[in-house]
């Protein structure tokens, strides 16, 4: 009846019952459940993707909705009463967004960008649809050597 391990079990309840539950913990966390390794902060590149695999040569960037202007998502609305101060801020993030993605393209990294709210929505039940796509994709990309 129980598939799982009670050893497997109790990690399971630990990494469930840890403090920091951000949502870049809960991305390491289920990338590594998946074997894939990574390195933190590749500081040095451009937009600093959140997460580096360097086996794949691949970056994955963890957005915040609202900084980030997630399209059509209700996290990134803009409040009204002060749209004059945000407009041209958020504008100058997506815009280098775009800038920091052609620009580690050029530099032959492959890009993943992964949103709050996806990733939210995959705490609180199944790994959710955008995970399954980063495995998927994560899988799609041919391992090189350096
Ligand atoms: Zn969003």
């Amino acid at each position: 009846m129980d598939k799982i391990s009670k050893e497997k079990r109790s990690r399971n309840m630990s990494a469930i019952k840890a403090k920091d539950t951000t949502p870049e913990l809960f991305v390491r966390r289920f990338l590594h459940g998946y074997g894939y390794r990574y390195s933190l902060y590749k500081n040095n590149l451009p937009g600093k993707p959140d997460l580096y695999l360097r086996k794949y040569k691949a970056v994955v960037f963890i957005h915040g909705c609202f900084w980030h202007q997630h399209l059509n998502c209700r996290y990134a609305a803009v409040p009204k009463s002060n749209i004059d101060f945000w407009h041209p801020k958020l504008r100058k993030n997506v815009e280098r967004d775009k800038q920091n993605l052609k620009t580690l393209k050029k530099m032959g990294y492959c890009v993943f960008t992964l949103w709050e709210c996806e990733i939210r929505a995959a705490q609180k039940g199944s790994p959710g649809k955008a995970l399954k796509r980063l495995i998927s994709w994560l899988a799609k990309q041919n391992a090189k050597e350096n």
